[in-house]
């Protein structure tokens, strides 16, 4: 089945949707096995939550949409799963906040950088970083997991990632850089260490966050500052597992959702 044969009339239909594309970003090499099983981690979530954009990750997402605003450098770290998923909103999210991506990967190969980097120039991503970027690393994290452009991630001040590793989330944010993450799970180590955790879908949230740096775009920098000083990343995070608790105790008690 491909994308084209999912009656759009399917109940699931979206959702098959993204099945679909995760498995052709896997023939074409952008996804490696490991990022298909952690989509179904992350499918599970948004079943529980409904699969739509709750108020906590709208806040999330405006507040990220004010940090792409304010930061002198901001970038987007993009890995096989989310380019294989939403490569048009990673390239209107780059388009209006002009910040760069970078193709950054767990399992890094060159080979799968390379093809990431041409799958989304292919999108019409043009501001990102070459695969024969100057490279360094980012300090904690050892082997090829560590491994970042000099001008991207490790001269930014303000990375978005999504469907991330934990261990690399902390390091990031440990090396003083503000992250914004998109993950479903706000059980796992990135939602716990990311300054601002947005507990939705990548897709969703990606064009939630473009819709906000159009709203928010020309307001003043004390205005959009108060915004992220306001922000509260416990309370989001609460906020989340409560509408989980919420619907799975609305389930419960009817046996139906
Ligand atoms: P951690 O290492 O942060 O504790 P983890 O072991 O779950 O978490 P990964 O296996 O790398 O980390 O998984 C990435 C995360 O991305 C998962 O928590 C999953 O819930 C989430 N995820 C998967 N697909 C999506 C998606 N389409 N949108 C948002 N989040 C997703």
């Amino acid at each position: 089945m491909t994308g084209n044969d999912i009656p759009k009339s399917h109940p699931r239909y979206h959702s098959l949707l993204k099945r679909e594309k995760l498995v052709e970003g896997f023939k074409l090499g952008l996804v490696v096995p490991q990022g298909l099983i952690a989509h179904g981690r992350g499918e599970a979530f948004d079943y529980i939550l409904g699969e739509r954009s709750h108020d906590f990750a709208l806040q999330a997402e405006r507040v990220t949409a004010a940090l792409f605003l304010l930061s002198k450098k901001p970038v987007i770290s993009v890995n096989g799963n989310y380019a294989a998923l939403a490569p048009e909103e990673i390239e209107a999210l780059s388009r209006e906040t002009g910040a760069p991506v970078e193709v950054n990967l767990f399992h890094r190969t060159e080979e799968r950088v390379r093809r990431i980097y041409e799958f989304l120039l292919d999108h019409g991503v043009e501001n990102i970083l070459p695969p024969d970027c100057e490279k360094t690393r980012v300090p904690g994290l050892e082997s090829k997991r560590g491994i970042v452009c000099r001008d991207g991630i490790a001269s930014a001040d303000f990375v978005l990632l999504a469907i991330e590793d934990g261990d690399r989330t902390e390091a990031l944010v440990s090396w003083g850089k503000r992250v914004a993450a998109i993950d479903l799970n706000p059980f796992s180590r990135t939602a716990q260490k990311a300054t601002v955790t947005i507990v939705d879908e990548a897709i969703r949230a990606t064009r939630n966050i473009v819709e906000f740096v159009r709203e928010l775009r020309g307001r003043s920098r004390d205005e959009l500052s108060r915004l992220v000083e306001d922000y509260d990343n416990r309370r989001v995070l609460s906020m989340a597992f409560k509408a989980m608790l919420d619907r799975l105790s609305l389930a419960a008690s009817k046996g139906v959702l």
